[in-house]
């Protein structure tokens, strides 16, 4: 793609989108950045476009950003602000940073979604073709902004992209080698007018340009996904915990089976080192990417019983008392508590709340009542927490996440867990959910 002499306006001063403006500069166009944030809020960024010498405004965002060629949005501004939508009115092409960072990819790509395991899966497969001898780029969503590395990217290396549904917003040409979709639950409805279909066909985007030389890999287990499955020719590989797969992987008599032309065991389930039943169904999907390229099955077991997972995702913290302590600080939603309460057979000691995104905790009820022994309510959403739990299981309102872990101490029996899983985002007492996840864990590495 020859972008050179064009105008691009880029939506947002972060990560990704001081990224996009540096890819745009170095491929000879005019980028010109704009955010509404403050000047004295956004200032690291603001000294790397100066270093750069790319014009820039701030607090505001002016006439000028319609003057471009076209628009690249970062991943934090919603689709429907004023912005986009004022730029949509007059006819300018907008384009996600994610989109726009794809038109110089010289090597393959995998590309990954869901509500919940994008993380783990992309750190596995990543894990799992570079102990392969592959030269990997993981970027998106997992931290780096695919603009930063995609002009590293050799011909045979490969890009292994974490994709949220607000990188494929603003999807045209973006074509992955293979598209990984891991589930599709509520979430983020608050930046999709809560409707849970424009969320959900947002995430269909990232198979949208896939033809039948390219792989699309999904999971058969998940009703929401099977729906939204297109009739299209795409060269279709399914993934389940239930059932076996003609043309996928699927779990038989404790082992994974990979099936295509023939039907072969890959590795057993109890080689996969991290725990739960959402991590198999995540290693399936790793498994048919593996399969597919070509990855021996040997590499495949090694890679997947040396993998020990990513930090605050069920992270094993330590064990003190006969009591294990995990950090789940990542699971920010209802339906990452229900899938780490399923990962325990011992009776768990709760913690739960924070910055609620709309939780309606009648999907955990149940198993709350069966598998915990008490809630410790924290957060702005902790009356919430405690109005629904109270005449459930023991629920205690508590002012910090430091008194949970001391109550904890003193409350829970040998050869249970405590675990915190807080289903809620973690902006009101936190920076963000691996600051809270480090404040959980040094309270722990604290206990005496
Ligand atoms: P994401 O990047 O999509 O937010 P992560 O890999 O960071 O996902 O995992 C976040 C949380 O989601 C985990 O702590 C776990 O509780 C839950 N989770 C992981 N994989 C799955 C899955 N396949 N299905 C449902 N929940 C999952």
């Amino acid at each position: 793609m020859d972008i050179k002499g064009k105008k691009i306006s880029i939506i947002g001063a972060a990560d990704s989108g001081i990224a996009a403006a540096k890819l745009a500069k170095k491929m000879g166009a005019l980028p010109f950045v704009s955010d509404s944030a403050s000047r004295q809020s956004i200032l690291k960024w603001i000294s790397v476009l100066e270093n750069e010498n790319i014009p820039y405004e701030t607090d505001k965002h002016s006439e000028r950003v319609f003057e471009c060629d076209f628009i690249v949005t970062s991943p934090g501004v919603p689709s429907f602000s004023g912005i986009l939508a004022d730029a949509k009115d007059k006819g300018i092409e907008i384009f996600s940073e994610f989109e726009f960072a794809s038109w110089f990819n010289k090597g393959k790509t995998i590309a990954i979604t869901g509500t919940n395991g994008k993380t783990t899966t992309t750190s596995l497969m990543n894990y799992t073709l570079s102990l392969s001898g592959f030269k990997t780029f993981p970027a998106g969503n997992i931290g780096t902004p695919f603009s930063d590395v995609v002009t590293e990217i050799g011909e045979n290396d490969y890009a292994v992209l974490e994709v949220s549904s607000f990188q494929l917003d603003f999807i045209k040409y973006f074509k992955p080698d293979f598209a990984v979709i891991l589930n599709i639950t509520p979430d983020h409805l608050d930046r999709y007018n809560n409707d849970f279909e424009l969320y959900a066909r947002s995430k269909m985007n990232i198979l949208k340009n896939q033809t039948s030389n390219d792989v699309l890999i999904y999971n058969s287990d998940d009703p929401n996904v099977i729906d939204l499955m297109p009739a299209a020719d795409v060269n279709k590989y399914g993934f389940s915990l239930q059932k076996e797969m003609l043309k996928g992987s699927y779990v038989k008599d404790g082992n994974m089976i990979f099936s295509d032309l023939t039907k072969e065991t890959v590795c057993a389930v109890s080689d996969l080192f991290i725990k739960g039943p959402h991590n198999v169904s995540n290693a399936l999907a790793v498994l048919t990417v593996a399969k597919k390229i070509g990855i021996p099955n040997k590499k495949i077991k090694s890679a997947f019983s040396s993998f020990k997972g990513v930090e605050h995702r069920i992270e094993f913290v330590r064990e003190l008392s006969g009591v294990e302590y995990y950090n789940d600080s990542k699971a920010t939603n209802v339906d990452s508590v229900w899938y780490a309460l399923n990962s325990f057979d011992k009776p768990i000691y709760l913690i739960l709340g924070g910055k609620d995104k709309g939780n309606d905790y009648n999907k955990i009820k149940d198993l709350v009542a069966r598998k915990v022994k008490k809630i410790y309510a924290i957060g702005s959403s902790a009356n919430k927490v405690y109005d629904f739990f109270k005449d459930i299981v023991p629920t205690e309102y508590k002012q910090s996440l430091e008194s949970c872990v001391v109550s904890a101490r003193k409350e829970a029996k040998p050869g249970s867990v405590v675990l915190l899983s807080p289903a809620c985002a973690s902006f009101d007492m936190f920076d963000n959910y691996g600051h809270r996840g480090k404040v959980f864990k040094e309270a722990v590495n604290n206990l005496k």
